[in-house]
């Protein structure tokens, strides 16, 4: 609120300035000052205006842009998934929007993805005591262990029905 008044004090004075000048230069010339300022304040906070509206316009326009870029950006999910046909583990990029099927690196049988969706309460950990949030925080700094690397396949095959 504080920086709106701000702005709008500016914009008075800005205006006031731009048009006293008209007003000083069309009394050089013979003409009224006081008429010339009121007609370059009219003027001014209308091309002000105008200005505004086109700029929150752009500035809407470029918001949607950016987020449907995000959301393209965030529509794939890279998944481990084992293949049907020789249970060799792939990693694909997978898409809720799209028929997800691949080509397994080791034998090239072709798998397709179904994704099923589960829904879960959430839970917030309790940690009363700064000695346990600490062990914690080392646990989850731990490096992963688990078995070893998957081969990586991006690689992703439409299938033509
Ligand atoms: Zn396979």
């Amino acid at each position: 609120m504080k920086e709106l008044i701000i702005v709008f004090l500016i914009s008075v004075i800005g205006i006031a300035a731009v048009s006293a000048i008209a007003g000083w230069a069309a009394w050089l010339f013979g003409f009224s000052f006081w008429g010339w300022f009121g007609i370059t304040s009219v003027m001014s906070s209308i091309i002000g205006y105008l200005w505004n509206v086109y700029l929150e316009k752009k500035m809407g326009v470029e918001r949607l842009l950016l987020e449907t870029e995000n959301n393209l950006a965030t529509a794939y999910q890279n998944v481990e998934v084992v293949c049907q046909y020789c249970s060799t583990k792939n990693i694909i990029r997978l898409a809720l929007n799209k028929d997800n099927t691949f080509k397994c690196v080791n034998c090239n049988g072709i798998n397709r993805a179904i994704v099923s969706i589960v829904t879960a309460r959430t839970t917030e950990p309790i940690i009363a005591d700064e000695g346990l949030k600490k062990i914690f925080t080392q646990i989850k700094e731990l490096p992963d262990t688990s078995s070893k690397q998957p081969a990586i396949n991006t690689e992703k095959i439409e299938i033509t029905k």
